[in-house]
């Protein structure tokens, strides 16, 4: 079977994941970069998407996420539950009213093309749930503390975990937006470090590939005990 294949871009440089299944299937991680780029990737990889999977609410992690939708209407849209409010009609609105709360002013203005050019965003199909086996080969672990809703998606047989806005290379996702919690944040973190050490990671921004041992360092550790 094919490898997991990476693509970085949108507003914030977010990693948008084309994750092989068996049968030449595959799914996609947060959407971010521009739809017609994933369906090249699909498309010269041979495969067939069946599912877009996000790790939590953010828009930056779904940035085309409509257009990549109406690409291919077969795809089955899912996110955790407590993440869902981020999907459907009337959720750019709340994405909006986020960013300007938050004083993410540049984001503001860097999304409002979108904002305009979108009336609403799709609904989920399904939600992804704690304990839940994806495809028969990925794990959904809840991981709130960058948002209620945040997931990873655990490999056990290729030991790879995509972790979203949770772990990155040598750190973390902020807690400061709405819904972050650092104690469940550091709850989190603890569970992923419980996993095998030579887990490599798939983050939702920046290096990926680097094993949990990697970034499990003292920096880390520090964090897991204040
Ligand atoms: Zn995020
Ligand atoms: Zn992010």
């Amino acid at each position: 079977m094919k490898d997991i294949f990476c693509l970085t871009g949108g507003v914030l440089g977010t990693n948008t994941y084309i994750v092989p299944l068996a049968n030449n299937e595959c799914f996609v991680v947060d959407p971010a970069v521009d739809a017609e780029r994933i369906a090249e990737k699909i498309a010269s990889a041979g495969l067939r998407l069946t599912a877009i999977l996000l790790t939590h609410g953010h828009y930056d992690h779904m940035e085309s996420l409509q257009e990549l939708s109406l690409l291919y209407p077969q795809a089955k849209i899912a996110i955790h539950s407590e993440d869902a409010k981020s999907l459907g009609k009337d959720a750019l609105l709340r994405h909006y009213a986020e960013f300007a709360s938050t004083g993410l002013v540049q984001l503001y203005a860097a999304f409002q093309g979108d904002f305009e050019k979108k009336p609403h965003l799709p609904e989920a199909d399904f939600f992804l749930k704690e304990g839940e086996v994806f495809e028969n080969e990925w794990l959904v672990l809840h991981t709130p503390g960058h948002t209620r809703g945040c997931v990873c998606l655990y490999n056990e047989k290729k030991k790879q975990l995509l972790s979203g806005d949770t772990l990155f290379y040598m750190g973390w996702g902020r807690t400061d937006l709405e819904g972050g919690d650092q104690r469940a944040l550091q709850t989190s973190l603890k569970r992923l470090f419980d996993l095998p050490s030579e887990t490599k990671v798939f983050p939702g921004h920046e290096q990926y590939g680097f094993s949990l041992a990697e970034t499990n360092a003292s920096v880390t550790r520090g964090f897991l005990t204040i």
